[in-house]
């Protein structure tokens, strides 16, 4: 039964590219952050560690997991499986460990649909600029232009799930980004004041979109 000195969750979801892993990062050298272990069945990039940044399975072993009714939360996105499982995330939250999840839409909606008894907040990362998307996208998946275009056009599609999260942050200065998120977590955690202005954001929204 959850309760006052549960930990809390916090999603972070943007369009591939806009910086939610590296700020998913960030917050989780806080004291008492801890990140969710997606499982996937994509194959790793070379900079990845099996079981750290995800448990990479088969399909096989994915659609088990389905079928025992494992996953919190789980989704296809860009021909892989990505999936969220209950148990290691109710166990951190009961013991007070806050759970930063980074994934996407469709997982931020199964989760907030759950209406779990603890508290969730959802951020929704946007970049300053398509050009400076594009700039990102290009530097990390330097060799694959492919990939990078495929990522820019999916781009359109997923900025329009920004109207069903809590806050939108843009992330253009990687410290400002940070801080910002930070004291918005520490405001709704605290019921403190919020520096937030939703008409702004719906602008920069116009600006990527037209
Ligand atoms: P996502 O997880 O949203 O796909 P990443 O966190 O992988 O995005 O970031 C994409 C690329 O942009 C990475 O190479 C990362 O180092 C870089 N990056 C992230 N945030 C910033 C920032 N504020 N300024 C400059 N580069 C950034
Ligand atoms: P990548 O392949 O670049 O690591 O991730 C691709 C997308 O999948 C990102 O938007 C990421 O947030 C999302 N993702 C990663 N893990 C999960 C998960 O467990 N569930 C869902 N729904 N999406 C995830």
């Amino acid at each position: 039964m959850p309760t006052k000195n549960d930990g809390i969750m916090v999603i972070l979801s943007s369009p591939s590219g806009a910086g939610k892993t590296t700020l998913v990062n960030l917050l989780s050298t806080q004291d008492n952050f801890e990140i969710s272990i997606s499982h996937t069945t994509r194959q790793p990039r070379p900079n990845e560690t099996y079981n750290k940044d995800y448990y990479f399975v088969n399909d096989d072993e994915f659609k088990r997991l389905i079928n025992n009714e494992e996953f919190l939360e789980y989704a296809k996105v860009f021909d892989n499986y990505y999936g969220t499982t209950r148990t290691p995330v109710i166990d951190k939250l009961n013991k007070g460990q806050n759970v930063l999840f980074d994934i996407d839409w469709q997982g931020a909606d199964q989760i907030k649909n759950k209406k779990l008894d603890y508290k969730l907040i959802t951020f929704f990362i946007l970049p300053p600029s398509k050009e400076i998307l594009f700039e990102r996208l290009s530097n990390r998946d330097m060799k694959d232009k492919l990939i990078v275009e495929e990522r820019m056009k999916q781009f359109e599609r997923d900025v329009l799930h920004w109207i069903n999260y809590d806050y939108v942050v843009i992330n253009d200065n990687l410290d400002d980004c940070y801080s910002k998120i930070k004291k918005l977590i520490n405001a709704e955690t605290t019921n403190g004041s919020k520096d937030y202005d939703l008409n702004f954001i719906r602008k920069h929204v116009e600006k990527l979109t037209i």
